[in-house]
């Protein structure tokens, strides 16, 4: 599984990557894609497919990779006009990459969402 996830390909150096944060629980790189001047995707180093396959024992990683995404709008400026932090959980949610991912988007006004 990990062997062919691309997330974890990234995470192990195997795939070239524009990273902006790493510690020892999560990386931060810019999107292949970006939909915004500044879009970053914050993932745990360890493969978790989605948000619905958080465990318990996930709870700190979650909330550690929140406190990234807030650190990171600083970092890059975008701290004062704003952001939005979204994760796409499964089908219906649009998820294409099955490693679990924090999108950090901002850099322009986004449309409303909801
Ligand atoms: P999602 O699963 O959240 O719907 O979308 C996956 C996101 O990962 C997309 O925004 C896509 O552009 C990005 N992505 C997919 N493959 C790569 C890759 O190899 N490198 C980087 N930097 N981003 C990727
Ligand atoms: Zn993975």
């Amino acid at each position: 599984m990990t062997e062919s996830c691309v997330f974890c390909r990234i995470e192990r150096g195997e795939l070239p990557s524009d990273r902006v944060y790493e510690d020892d629980r999560v990386i931060a790189f810019r999107d292949i894609n970006p939909q915004a001047p500044v879009h970053v995707l914050i993932i745990p180093r360890k493969h978790i497919a989605s948000l619905a396959d958080l465990t318990p024992g996930d709870t700190e990683l979650a909330g550690h990779m929140l406190r990234v995404a807030q650190q990171l709008a600083e970092q890059l400026g975008i701290r004062e006009t704003g952001y939005r932090v979204l994760t796409n959980c499964g089908r219906d949610g649009g998820q294409v990459v099955f490693h679990l991912h924090f999108h950090l988007v901002g850099g322009k006004p986004l449309g409303r969402f909801a």
